[in-house]
C-alpha cells in the first residue's frame, strides 16, 4: 500500500494509545481517542457520500479539528485540502471551486461567511460545523475499516502561500508527504522531539511537514489557534514544548515581547524557522537570547512537501554556514542551472531546481504551469541561489523580486539584510519600482523601531557606506506595519503599489 499518511497514527494507537497525542486549550485527546475518532469520522463522511479521491475541504484556525479533518479525510481515501483562514469569502469559494470540494469542515468562527461562501461555491454538498450537531453524528457513527491508499494517491492539495500572485493548489501524494516528514525525523539533530507547538497556521507546508515529522517520532501536539508571541511563551512554559516553527515576523515578535525574559522557555530544544528570508542580525540576536535553542532553518516550498534543504543547529555556530540555507535533504538532488537548466559551477548564482519523492505530482489542474515547473523532471523553484563546493545553499533572491536597474542586478535580499542592520529599522522591505532612467529603481519600505527618529538621508548615507552605489535604496517610505501574508510573509507586490 506504500506509503500512508495514516501509518503513523495506527502505530501510535497501537504502542502508546494512552499517550497525549493533542492538546488544544483544556482539552486532551490520547492516541487511542484519536483513531476511534478518526474511523467514526470517515464514517460521517462516507455518510454524506464521500468517496476515495473526492476532496475534503477545512477552514479552520489551529486546533484538534485539523486532527480530525486530516485523519477522517485519509482514513475515507479523500483528499484534503485546508484553506487559508485569512482570504475573504470570495476567495475561499475560488478555491472551493478550484478543487471542486464536495464537503467543507467549518469552525463555527466562520459562520458568518458561510452564506457567501455557498453562493460562489455550487459544487460544494455538505458542510459541516464543528459543534454538538457534528459530535452527535460522530458519537453515532461506526468505525469503518480503512479505505487502502497507494503511495502516488493524492493526500493533500495545498496552496501556495500567494506571495507573488494568485494561490495555486498544489498536488501531494501520500509519498511525497512522507517522505519528507521522514527525511526531517530522521535529520538528526534536527528531527522534533517530544511536544511540539502548532502556532504557524497548518494550511502552509511548513507547518503541516513539520506536524508529520512530529506524528513519526511519536510526538504530543500543542495547538495555538493563532500567532501571539505571549500565548507561545505562556503554552512552552506549561507544555514543555520542545519543538515550534516560527516564520522570521513571528520570532522577532517573541524577542521583541516586553515580557520575553519573564518566561521560562527552558523546555525548547529546536526552534525551526524559514519560509522567508532570515535577516541575519536578527538570527545573531536569536542565537544570542536562546544560546541553548537549537535553530533549524527550512528552505523550500509548498511545491517539494517542505524543505529541499535544512540547516541543522550545529552549522548555526558556523559564521558562514549559518548565512546559508543548509544543504539537501537526503531524498531530494538539489542544483542551481542556468537560464538554459545548464547546472552551473560551485559557487554562481542561478535559478535553485530539485527534483525527488518528495517533489509534487503537479498543480491542480494546471497542465500548463505545472509543465512550466517541472521542466526535465525538474522542479523549478523561481528562487535564486548559489550552491557552495559543500552543497550548502545560500538564497539570492526570489527571480520575481530581483531588481534590474540600469542594466545591473540588484537582489533585494542582500539591501534588505544591510538595511536590518541600521539601529533605526525594525521591520524592512526593498522592491523596485518603475523608473523612466533606470528602468527600475531600488526603493525601501522600513517599519522602524519604537522611541526612534528615522531620517531617510541617513539612512541612505549609511547603506552608501556598506554596498555599491547602484545597489543602495534611492528612496525610502516608512510605513507603520508591513502587509503580511497569512504566513507571515511581506507582500512585496503590495509595497510596489
Ligand atoms: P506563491 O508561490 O503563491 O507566490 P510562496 O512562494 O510564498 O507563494 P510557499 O510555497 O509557501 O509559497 O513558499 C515558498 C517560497 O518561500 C520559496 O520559493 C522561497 O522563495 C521562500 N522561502 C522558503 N523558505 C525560505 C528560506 N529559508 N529562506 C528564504 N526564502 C524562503
Ligand atoms: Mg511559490
Amino acid at each position: 500500500t506504500g506509503l500512508a499518511i495514516t501509518h503513523p497514527l495506527h502505530r501510535a494507537a497501537r504502542e502508546m494509545p494512552d499517550r497525549v497525542a493533542t492538546v488544544d486549550g483544556g482539552r486532551q485527546q490520547s492516541w487511542r481517542e484519536v483513531a476511534s475518532r478518526t474511523r467514526r469520522i470517515a464514517a460521517v463522511l462516507q455518510s454524506f457520500g464521500v468517496a476515495p479521491g473526492d476532496r475534503i475541504a477545512l477552514l479552520a484556525p489551529n486546533g484538534e479539528l485539523f486532527v480530525d479533518f486530516l485523519f477522517g479525510s485519509l482514513w475515507a481515501g479523500a483528499v484534503a485540502c485546508p484553506i487559508n483562514t485569512r482570504w475573504t469569502a470570495d476567495e475561499i469559494a475560488y478555491a472551493l471551486a478550484d478543487c471542486g470540494a464536495e464537503v467543507l469542515i467549518v469552525d463555527p468562527d466562520f459562520r458568518a461567511m458561510l452564506r457567501d461562501i455557498r453562493r460562489a461555491a455550487p459544487a460544494l454538498r455538505e458542510v459541516v460545523m464543528a459543534g454538538p450537531v457534528f459530535e452527535q453524528l460522530i458519537a453515532a457513527a461506526a468505525e469503518p475499516e480503512e479505505h487502502l491508499r497507494h503511495g502516488d494517491d493524492l493526500a493533500m492539495i495545498l496552496y501556495t502561500g500567494g506571495t507573488t500572485g494568485r494561490s495555486k493548489g498544489v498536488m501531494l501524494s501520500h509519498r511525497a508527504l512522507m517522505t519528507y516528514a521522514l527525511c526531517l525525523a530522521g535529520a538528526g539533530d534536527a528531527a522534533p522531539g517530544e511536544c511540539m507547538l502548532h502556532t504557524a497556521p497548518l494550511f502552509h507546508v511548513g507547518a503541516i511537514s513539520g506536524f508529520l515529522a512530529c506524528l513519526l517520532g511519536g510526538g504530543r501536539h500543542v495547538f495555538l489557534p493563532a500567532f501571539d508571541a505571549e500565548a507561545v511563551m505562556a503554552a512552552i512554559t506549561a507544555q514543555h514544548v520542545t519543538d515550534l516553527f516560527l516564520v522570521p515576523t513571528m520570532l522577532l515578535a517573541v524577542l521583541d515581547h516586553p515580557r520575553f525574559g519573564e518566561h521560562d522557555l527552558t523546555s525548547v530544544e529546536r526552534i525551526y524557522y524559514g519560509a522567508a528570508p532570515m535577516p541575519p542580525a536578527l538570527m545573531d540576536r536569536a542565537i544570542a537570547a536562546m544560546p541553548r535553542v537549537g535553530f533549524v532553518q527550512g528552505y523550500g516550498m509548498t511545491e517539494t512537501s517542505g524543505s529541499i534543504s535544512l540547516l541543522k543547529p550545529a552549522d548555526h555556530r558556523d559564521p558562514v554556514r549559518r548565512r546559508s540555507a543548509g544543504r539537501a535533504v537526503m531524498a531530494i538532488e538539489a542544483r542551481i542551472v542556468d537560464a538554459d537548466d545548464v547546472e552551473v559551477p560551485a559557487g554562481e548564482i542561478g535559478e535553485i531546481v530539485a527534483r525527488g519523492e518528495a517533489v509534487m505530482t503537479g498543480y491542480w489542474n494546471r497542465p500548463e504551469e505545472t509543465a512550466e515547473a517541472l521542466r526535465g523532471g525538474w522542479m523549478h523553484t523561481g528562487d535564486v541561489g548559489r550552491m557552495d563546493a559543500d552543497g550548502y545553499i545560500h538564497i539570492v533572491d526570489r527571480l520575481k523580486d530581483m531588481i534590474i536597474t540600469g542594466g545591473e542586478n540588484v537582489y533585494s535580499v542582500e539591501v534588505e539584510a544591510v538595511l536590518a542592520g541600521h539601529p533605526a529599522v525594525s521591520q524592512c522591505a526593498v522592491v523596485g519600482l518603475p523608473d523612466a532612467r533606470w528602468g527600475e529603481r531600488v526603493h525601501a519600505v522600513i517599519v522602524a523601531k519604537p522611541d526612534t527618529v528615522p531620517d531617510a538621508d541617513d539612512i541612505i548615507a549609511h547603506m552608501r557606506t556598506k554596498l555599491a552605489a547602484y545597489k543602495c535604496p534611492r528612496s525610502v517610505e516608512f510605513r507603520s506595519e508591513m502587509p503580511l501574508s497569512a504566513a507571515g510573509k511581506i507582500l512585496k507586490a503590495e509595497l510596489r503599489g
